[in-house]
């Protein structure tokens, strides 16, 4: 499960990556959010220094784990070579629906592996598919998926191609709360997966399945899912994106 933390302030993301939840997989939306919120993270205090912090109570803002940060929001061309390169523990982008925006987030990768050697590990992304047939949604037609994931395997090698994701229609979203109805959306994304496996020659099991939201994980798990991704279940309503605050609460907590 990502836990979608976007327009939620650092602290909420503390208290589920603290014991006993541990939790360490949270999706972000927007680039600058994700920056700050990433480098602020990276600086707190981390579990394994805290033998030697004076502090006992559990007070203490010691983390369990490093977080890996997923990109899931819709990605502007011109932000992928800075999300690739600059984003510290950005471990997938799972909105990739062009071969230009998979060349440039390997550009970035590749300009910090230049830097960082062999510690820098691939990228992983999955390919965001339109599953809905909507014009105002983003990815990939599914009859050009198999040709976009072919590009990635063979010309981005700072990249892992990870599996395939979808948002859906909202309203079929809405309308699919029980493991019980069959959203077409989710059966579009398996039917994809399907001939891209057969077209790649690859196994099945090698493109996993994200989809699934708040309203719709149970009917997404039960359609074959390896990745929902949850937001206000999790955290209670979003603020407006203009009202949001990274750091309101972290600045309150430490008086
Ligand atoms: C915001 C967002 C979510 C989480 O939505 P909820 O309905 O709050 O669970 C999941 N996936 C994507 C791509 C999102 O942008």
């Amino acid at each position: 499960m990502i836990a979608v933390s976007k327009l939620k302030p650092l602290n909420d993301i503390i208290a589920l990556n603290r014991p006993p939840h541990n939790h360490i997989d949270f999706g972000e939306n927007y680039l600058q959010e994700l920056q700050q919120k990433a480098e602020l993270f990276a600086k707190l205090p981390s579990s394994a220094q805290e033998g030697s912090a004076t502090e006992t109570q559990s007070q203490s803002t010691s983390i369990t784990e490093r977080i890996r940060w997923h990109f899931i929001g819709a990605l502007q061309t011109n932000k992928c070579k800075p999300l690739a390169r600059d984003v510290q523990d950005l471990w997938c982008v799972s909105s990739v629906d062009s071969s230009k925006k998979a060349d440039e987030l390997e550009k970035g990768r590749r300009e910090l592996a230049e830097k960082g050697g062999d510690s820098v590990p691939k990228l992983n992304i999955h390919i965001q598919v339109n599953t809905s047939g909507e014009d105002s949604k983003s990815g990939v037609e599914p009859s050009d998926t198999a040709a976009l994931c072919q590009h990635v395997r063979e010309k981005c090698p700072h990249l892992h191609l990870l599996g395939l994701m979808t948002i859906g229609a909202i309203a079929r979203s809405q309308a699919s709360t029980t493991s019980e109805t069959v959203n077409e959306d989710f059966e579009k994304l398996v039917e994809v997966r399907n001939s891209v496996v057969k077209e790649l020659g690859v196994e099945e099991d090698s493109l996993e399945l994200s989809m699934g939201m708040s309203a719709d994980f149970e009917a997404a798990i039960a359609a074959g899912s390896g990745e929902v991704r949850v937001g206000s279940q999790l955290f209670g309503e979003r603020p407006a994106r203009g009202d949001a605050k990274v750091k309101e609460d972290v600045e309150e907590s430490k008086s």
